[in-house]
């Protein structure tokens, strides 16, 4: 059994409280690890620590390269660690080992990216009048509280420290109290690499309690916060005390749009991916599929039947294509949904049950499943649900898609699937919200920007704005002409 101690000043501890916390698999129910729990307490002590380690300038005021050698040793790190990272990640979160492995690689190249990024040109300079000269240059926030979720534990993490050690930041870091496995890891490479002390902070323990002091401490400068809408809401009142910059990126209800001149096979296995990847625990799923008029029937059938073959099981057996959900009130939410569709009049085509027998008893395992006959108002197609169900609609045109589409307080992620060029094009701009694809669903690339619209959250992770977000922006102006201005006669 793993026993996971919090990192604060360069130092591993127990809590102040020595309380722990016992960490599941979610495929088992079994306990894998104990995991110190934080409160409020030891989230000030690791606040404070960053606070003089930023102030000292130990690590802010070190040349962009040096910093940039650090995150390279971190990279190289993660992947000689790649394997054993994997099984934990699958432990702690279900997902199955292919899904778990590509997550450590894009962590590696996170950092790959943010350590090259910072030692790029930056700053602007400006053709002012007068005798003087104006120019723009980057400098770290300060102390960033960064918060992340359950669903890509060691991706979410790597998001946000990236860049935010790559600017100059100091950090305190909280993961979710349900997967805290691989961060600990990480900040055990952190460690390895000789990170200086104070610089990045590990505090374990529930939201309610040390990211609700995280985020309202006035000696944080800014919180960066992945997770739910409500959570986000919570964290804007939190954050309002000192004027805390803020990065949230939210939940989403993100439409998947289909049209009759779709490449059919591809548009039905993406379609697929786009929900089922992750056990639909991600926050950029296709949970709303739009399919139009003509083809919907044939898409229908095609789609439930596939979904069907879908191997559900243990991340640690090979062949599973989906894995368990992620904690057991997770699971018994995403069935209450699945209830509440049932009532709301919704035609369930497939899955809808709690998966047992064959070894899945003990885990937390929902079959695919697919609603259809659903309207705009009802609770399964409005809200979130984070896991493997997906509603199915059918529309008339372009128009109708479009409305459809928009028709949610969300704006993360969409898409589009046609083979006419300029539709795409069309349609996709019209769509509100922050990540989409024509003819694919899901792929992510460090480089480009990652966020949403609407109550899909504020500011952008990933690419040159995942590194802004961590970074002030100063105007320096320079007098070439050192005189009195003559403004005031005596
Ligand atoms: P959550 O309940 O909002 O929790 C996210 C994190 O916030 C956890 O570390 C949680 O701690 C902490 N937290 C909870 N209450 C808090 C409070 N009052 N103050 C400060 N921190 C608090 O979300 P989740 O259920 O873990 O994750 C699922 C959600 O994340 C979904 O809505 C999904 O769409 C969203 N998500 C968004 C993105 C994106 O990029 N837009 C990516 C991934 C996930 P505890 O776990 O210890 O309670």
């Amino acid at each position: 059994m793993l026993d996971l101690k919090m990192y604060i000043d360069g130092e591993w501890r127990d809590s102040l409280t020595k309380e722990k916390r016992d960490i599941l698999n979610p495929a088992t129910g079994e306990i894998i690890a104990q995991a110190a729990e934080g409160n409020a307490q030891d989230a000030r002590l690791a606040i404070a620590v960053a606070r003089t380690t930023f102030d000292s300038g130990v690590w802010s005021e070190l040349s962009a390269v040096e910093r940039a050698s650090y995150l390279f040793k971190i990279a190289d790190h993660l992947e000689e660690r790649q394997e054993e990272l994997k099984l934990l990640e699958t432990m702690d979160n279900g997902k199955p080992h292919r899904e778990a492995g590509f997550d450590v690689s894009d962590a590696a190249a996170c950092f790959r990216y943010y350590a090259g990024l910072i030692t790029k040109p930056d700053g602007q300079t400006y053709a002012v009048p007068g005798p003087m000269q104006s120019m723009v240059i980057h400098e770290p926030v300060g102390v960033c509280g960064l918060i992340v979720p359950w669903n890509y534990p060691l991706l979410m993490s790597v998001w946000k420290i990236a860049p935010a050690l790559a600017a100059g930041n100091t950090i305190v870091f909280k993961p979710s109290e349900v997967t805290p496995v691989t961060s600990v890891k990480l900040f055990e490479i952190i460690e390895e690499v000789g990170i200086p002390k104070g610089v990045a902070n590990l505090v374990m323990g529930s939201g309610a309690t040390v990211g609700q002091e995280i985020s309202t401490s006035h000696l944080v400068d800014k919180i960066s916060f992945t997770g739910g809408t409500k959570t986000g809401r919570e964290i804007m009142k939190a954050a309002a005390g000192n004027i805390k910059n803020i990065s949230l990126e939210l939940g989403g209800k993100s439409p998947n749009v289909i049209f009759a001149d779709a490449d059919f096979e591809t548009a039905v296995d993406y379609a697929l991916f786009g929900i089922f990847c992750g056990t639909g625990q991600v926050c950029a799923a296709g949970s709303r599929i739009l399919v139009e008029e003509s083809i919907y029937e044939a898409f229908l059938t095609r789609f439930a039947e596939r979904a069907e073959n879908i191997r559900v099981g243990s991340g640690d057996d090979p062949r599973t294509e989906m894995g368990p959900l992620v904690s057991k009130a997770h699971m018994e939410k995403v069935l209450d949904y699945i209830e509440i569709g049932k009532r709301e009049g919704a035609r369930l085509v497939c899955g809808g049950y709690r998966m047992t027998g064959n070894g899945l008893d003990q885990g937390y395992f929902v079959a695919p499943t697919v609603f259809t006959d659903v309207t705009s108002d009802m609770r399964i197609v409005r809200e979130e649900i984070f896991g493997p169900v997906v509603t199915i609609q059918s529309f008339k045109n372009e128009q109708d898609a479009i409305a459809l589409a928009n028709d949610t307080v969300y704006g993360l992620a969409g898409a589009v699937f046609t083979t006419d060029g300029a539709k795409a094009l069309r349609v996709i701009k019209k769509i509100r919200a922050g990540i989409t694809w024509i003819n694919a669903y899901h792929p992510t690339f460090n480089e480009a920007p990652w966020g949403g619209y609407k109550q899909s959250g504020i500011g952008r992770g990933l690419g040159t704005h995942g590194l802004e977000e961590f970074q002030e922006v100063k105007q320096i102006n320079i007098n070439l002409q050192v005189e009195p201005t003559g403004w005031f006669e005596n």
